[in-house]
């Protein structure tokens, strides 16, 4: 059993969709000096664009959904509204 056979998450990839960040009409912003580093939002996260270790998004992907928001105990997750596209 290597590590990543026991990984929770699978990677995002391109599908045929496109790339989720496309979808996007908001986008979350994370305050990491509110942050507790729980990993609530890594692990509900549904494309699993959030970093376990930095707690980074990958925007190519996010679609803003905003459960990581919801899910985040201490607030440290705000959605911020996108430009237009
Ligand atoms: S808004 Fe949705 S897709 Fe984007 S990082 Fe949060 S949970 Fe993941
Ligand atoms: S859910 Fe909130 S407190 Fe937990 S790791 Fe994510 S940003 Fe940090």
């Amino acid at each position: 059993m290597n590590d990543r056979s026991i990984y929770p998450l699978s990677q995002p990839v391109k599908g045929a969709g496109g790339k989720t960040g496309s979808w996007r009409t908001a986008k979350p912003v994370i305050d990491l000096e509110k942050c507790s580093g729980c990993l609530l939002c890594w692990l509900f996260c549904p494309e699993g664009c959030i970093g376990k270790n930095d707690r980074s998004i990958d925007y190519a992907y996010c679609k803003g959904c905003g459960i990581c928001g919801a899910e985040c105990p201490k607030k440290a997750i705000v959605m911020v509204k996108e430009e237009q596209r």
